[in-house]
Parts: C-alpha cells; sequence; structure tokens
C-alpha cells in the first residue's frame, strides 16, 4: 500500500450533525425534495384551512386523507428544514452514527476523538487490520510527525482508551526517528528544576533535576548552599572506563583459559588495541579483564569513549576484535556479544569493585555553624547517623553499592533532564557517603565516592532540544573542544557534587527528624491530604 504524503488534515469528529457546507450529495438533493414537498403541502393545505376554521369542518372526521396527507407532509418537511438550518432542541433526535472502530465505546471517548483526513482514515484502518505495520508509518509516509499521529489514533481505537492528556504536538520527530524511541505516539512532560547555584572546583553550577517527587530538588537545593556557603566542594575524577564483557565457548576449559593468558599478555593487548580503536577515533581500549566459568570465558574490555558515555562505541570495538581473534582460536564460539559481565543496568559487584564508566569523589568540609544555620542540625548527629545509617545499616542490608541515603535521586533526575540513559541510574547511583568530624569536632568532613557514574554529552538524548539546552545550562553541551572526554567528565563531576548535596540535605533532615514534615509539605497535594483525612 503507498500513501499521500500530504500533511494530515483533521476535521471534528465524530461528524454525525451534518453542517450545510460538508454536505453530501444526497443529502443536498433530500433537502432539495423537502423545500418541494413543504411548499407544495402548504399551497395545497391552504384552502383546506379555511375549511378548518368553519366550526362543522373542524373535526378529524371532517378531513380528508388528502388533508391529513398534505399536514404530515407539511409538518415534517418543516421540521427537517428546522433541523437543516440548525435549531438546537432538533438535533440531538438526528440519528448519529459513529464510524464501526468507535462501537462499544463509551460516548465521551468517541466524542473526543479526532477524525482524520480521508486518506489518514485508510492508513488508521491499514494499521488496525494489520495490513500496515505500525512500524513502518515513518518510513512510508516520509513525515514523522504524521507517523505518530496516525499511529496513535489506530492505539487509541483499538484499546478504546483515550490518550487525550498525552502530549503530541509541539515535538520534533525527526529528533528521535532512528536514534532514541520507536513508535512514537507522543511524548511525557516531566518538570525541570534547578538546584544551586553549588561551588564545585572553584565554579558555580545550576543543575537541572526532571522529578515528579516533590522536595527533592527543594532538599539538594539547600544541599547546595550549605556547601557554596562553606567555600565549595572539590572533585576528583579517579578512573574513566566504560566495559563491555562478550562471552565466548570452547570445546573444553582448559581452551578458554589458554584465551585468557593470550588477552592478559601486555604485548597482545598492544596488538588488540589497534584493532579495537578503529571502531572510532575517541576510543581507546585500556585493559582486559576475564573471568571463566568452565568453558565459558567472560572478557571485560574497558575503554575510554570521549564525551560519549560509550555503549555503541565500545560494542564496535568488541566486535571487531572478536572478529579477529576468531583467526586465531577457530575454536572459540562467540556466544553473545554481552555476557552481563560488562554488567549493564544491573547491580553488580564487577563495577562496584572495578568501576564502570566515570569513578568520581567529591567532598566538601561543611563548616559547624552552616550545619546549625542551614541544615539545621550539628555534626555530631550527622556523624553518628551515617555510620548507623549509611554503613551499619546498609551492611545489615546487605547492599552493594547501597551506602549512601539517596544518591539515586538526584542521580536519575539529572539523568533526565541532560539526555542520559536513565536505566543507567542503577550503577551510576552506586555510591559511599562517608562523613567525619574535623577541626576538633567544629566542622564536618562529607564525601561521596561514586565508581561508576555512565555519561556522555554527545549521543544517546543529549542532542534533543530539551535536554540540549540542560547540559548547556552546566557550559557541557556536545563534544568538548578543549580535550575529547572533558565535557562528560565534567558532568560526571556535577552529578557527584549535586549528590553530596543531596546527601547532606536528607541525611540532615533525618538527624533533625523534619524529613516527614518536609514532605507532608512539598511531596503531598492538599487533595491527597485531604482525601487521605
Ligand atoms: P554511545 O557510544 O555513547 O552510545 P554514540 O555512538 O551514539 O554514543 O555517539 C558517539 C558518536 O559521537 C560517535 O560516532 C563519535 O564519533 C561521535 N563523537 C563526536 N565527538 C565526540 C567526542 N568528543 N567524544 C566521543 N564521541 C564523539
Amino acid at each position: 500500500m503507498s500513501f499521500q504524503t500530504s500533511s494530515a488534515r483533521r476535521v471534528p469528529a465524530p461528524p454525525p450533525i451534518l453542517a450545510p457546507n460538508v454536505l453530501p450529495l444526497p443529502m443536498k438533493l433530500l433537502n432539495v425534495v423537502a423545500w418541494v414537498v413543504f411548499l407544495l403541502s402548504a399551497y395545497h393545505l391552504w384552502p383546506s384551512a379555511e375549511r378548518l376554521h368553519t366550526p362543522s369542518r373542524f373535526h378529524l372526521k371532517g378531513l380528508s386523507v388528502l388533508d391529513l396527507s398534505l399536514i404530515l407532509a407539511f409538518v415534517s418537511s418543516l421540521l427537517y428544514l428546522f433541523g437543516f438550518f440548525g435549531i438546537p432542541f432538533l438535533q440531538p433526535d438526528l440519528p448519529v452514527q459513529p464510524p464501526p472502530e468507535y462501537i462499544g465505546m463509551d460516548e465521551k471517548f468517541v466524542a473526543s476523538v479526532p477524525m482524520l483526513s480521508g486518506c489518514d482514515e485508510e492508513i488508521v484502518k491499514a494499521v488496525i487490520s494489520g495490513e500496515v505495520p505500525s512500524y513502518t508509518l515513518e518510513k512510508q509516509l516520509g513525515n514523522t510527525r504524521r507517523a505518530a499521529s496516525i499511529r496513535r489514533e489506530a492505539l487509541q481505537r483499538t484499546t478504546g482508551r483515550n490518550l487525550e492528556g498525552l502530549p503530541i504536538d509541539n515535538f520534533d520527530y525527526d529528533s528521535i526517528l532512528g536514534r532514541c524511541c520507536e513508535l512514537p505516539v507522543g511524548y511525557v512532560q516531566l518538570p525541570v528544576g534547578v538546584a544551586g547555584p553549588i561551588l564545585l572546583d572553584r565554579l558555580e553550577y545550576y543543575v537541572p533535576m526532571a522529578t515528579t517527587e516533590g522536595c527533592l530538588v527543594a532538599s539538594t537545593n539547600r544541599g547546595c548552599k550549605a556547601i557554596t556557603e562553606s567555600g565549595g566542594a572539590i572533585s576528583t575524577v579517579l578512573r574513566d572506563g566504560m566495559t563491555r564483557a562478550p562471552v565466548v565457548r570452547f570445546e573444553t576449559a582448559a581452551r578458554a583459559a589458554q584465551l585468557k593468558f593470550f588477552l592478559e599478555e601486555p604485548a597482545n593487548l598492544e596488538s588488540i588495541a589497534l584493532i579495537f580503536n578503529r571502531s572510532s577515533r575517541y576510543a581507546s581500549l585500556q585493559g582486559i579483564k576475564c573471568g571463566l566459568a568452565g568453558r565459558y570465558l567472560y572478557m571485560r574490555f574497558v575503554c575510554s569513549t570521549g564525551d560519549a558515555m560509550g555503549m555503541n562505541m565500545v560494542s564496535k570495538g568488541v566486535q571487531n576484535v572478536l572478529d579477529f581473534l576468531q583467526n586465531d582460536f577457530l575454536d572459540m564460539e562467540v556466544i553473545s556479544i554481552s555476557g552481563n559481565y560488562c554488567t549493564d543496568k544491573k547491580p553488580a559487584a564487577v563495577n562496584w569493585i572495578e568501576g564502570r564508566g566515570k569513578s568520581v569523589v567529591c567532598e566538601a568540609t561543611i563548616k559547624g555553624e552552616i550545619v546549625k544555620k542551614v541544615l539545621k542540625t550539628d555534626v555530631a548527629s550527622l556523624v553518628e547517623l551515617n555510620v548507623v545509617k549509611n554503613l551499619v545499616g546498609s551492611a545489615v542490608a546487605g547492599t552493594m553499592g547501597g551506602f549512601n541515603a539517596h544518591a539515586s535521586n538526584i542521580v536519575t533526575a539529572v539523568f533526565i533532564a541532560t539526555g542520559q540513559d536513565p536505566a543507567q541510574n542503577v550503577e551510576s547511583s552506586h555510591c559511599i557517603t562517608m562523613m567525619e568530624a574535623v577541626s576538633g569536632g567544629q566542622d564536618l568532613h562529607v564525601s561521596v565516592t561514586m565508581p561508576c557514574i555512565e555519561v556522555g554529552t554527545v549521543g544517546g538524548g543529549t542532542h534533543l532540544v530539551a535536554q540540549a539546552a540542560c547540559l548547556d545550562l552546566l557550559g557541557v553541551k556536545g563534544a568538548s573542544v578543549e580535550a575529547p572526554g572533558a565535557n562528560a567528565s565534567r558532568l560526571a563531576t556535577i552529578i557527584a557534587g549535586a549528590v553530596l548535596a543531596g546527601e547532606l540535605s536528607l541525611m540532615s533532615a533525618l538527624a533533625s527528624g523534619q524529613l516527614v514534615k518536609s514532605h507532608m509539605k512539598y511531596n503531598r497535594s492538599t487533595k491527597d491530604i485531604i482525601a487521605k483525612n
């Protein structure tokens, strides 16, 4: 089936009340007939009317069949013509037949569903019937907005659900085609708040956070204030390496071990790096860590990836190496380019210990008076709570990388605002928060150590206009002109700084018993409270 590529024309729907300017030909003819009947019956009734007014004939029995049919024709043509001219009291009685797709759906829904132009209407029906696969619409129509609208309409009719609340307009569907999202039917709006300024490495940042959790931005903002008023935070990038670990199988475990030894030989690593780095001028292989389970070998490639988060880049590099190894290890069977030893988007000790993406530590010394004035608590309480909750409590829970209060809250909000992959919040939120009394117990030294902040300023969703604006706010939009990778590293340190602020503020709220009170103020609408009470 081929389609016209004109843009979709929408008309109000469902359109049962026919306005004169959209009347089809048979209805126009019917109107003419009604006029003729009206005039003829009026003409013929006129002398009868005279008779009707004479008392002797003012009785039904006195009317002839012709009189009765003339009266009937007169009244019904009059009613019809009233309806035609839009006399409202007659309109609801006119027969309304929704299109077959709407039958069985509730009336409110039917009334709100926009109709498409004749051509689009046909395509919607073809999508519903399965004649046209929904995923081919963009390619077939050559118009991403129109494809989204047709897919959405088909979805509404198929499910009987109204998507009216899901926005579709004012979005650049071209910008996501083949990169960010398939089968679009609209987009979700998220509020973006700003926390800051936070003084970090002697620069001030305003941190954009996309969230629907009340209190979160306000709390992070309070932490930023405490850090900035205490002279700021300092961050250090400890390591930078994205990973991918394919799994291969051999006939024997001994043979799998041979490949492990081969890969661990420094001279071999050099030649493998040459092959790996062909994937991109920004890719640079740092090492390969092997894990073995019987005949299966898991090879964790670690690679710096410039300003890209790097998953695509590393995967391409790994494929190059696998092809190369296949020449020397003919008996090697590639099971999967990802064998989960990477480990992407799942909690794993290997990430916590070895790191993935950017490993960052960020620290600040908060003056005692700021702890009191801004955070409304004291140094000793914070230190004690950190040990009992973030260290011991997390140990009791058997956490892995969860030695913190709520790092993932901040990580996820900044990830969404800046176009990162939100699923990578799993390992990116690994964090150990430390709090110690310094200066003879006067001040608080606080730090967050985060081994797996997986971020990029190119690729993924970073090019989308809203997300790019948030990156721009931080001064890290796109590829770094100074040094490849500088923007992504900077973004990782800003996230660590914001986590530091978030940890300080939430821990203070817990230490002073303010948490529930402030959540009731910022995190519950009045409506909810009333409903619950
Ligand atoms: P990822 O590897 O994070 O999934 P993409 O492959 O989508 O990201 O994006 C990386 C692309 O951006 C590559 O094609 C790379 O050549 C290009 N690129 C441009 N400038 C840079 C840079 N400074 N650092 C990394 N990649 C860059």
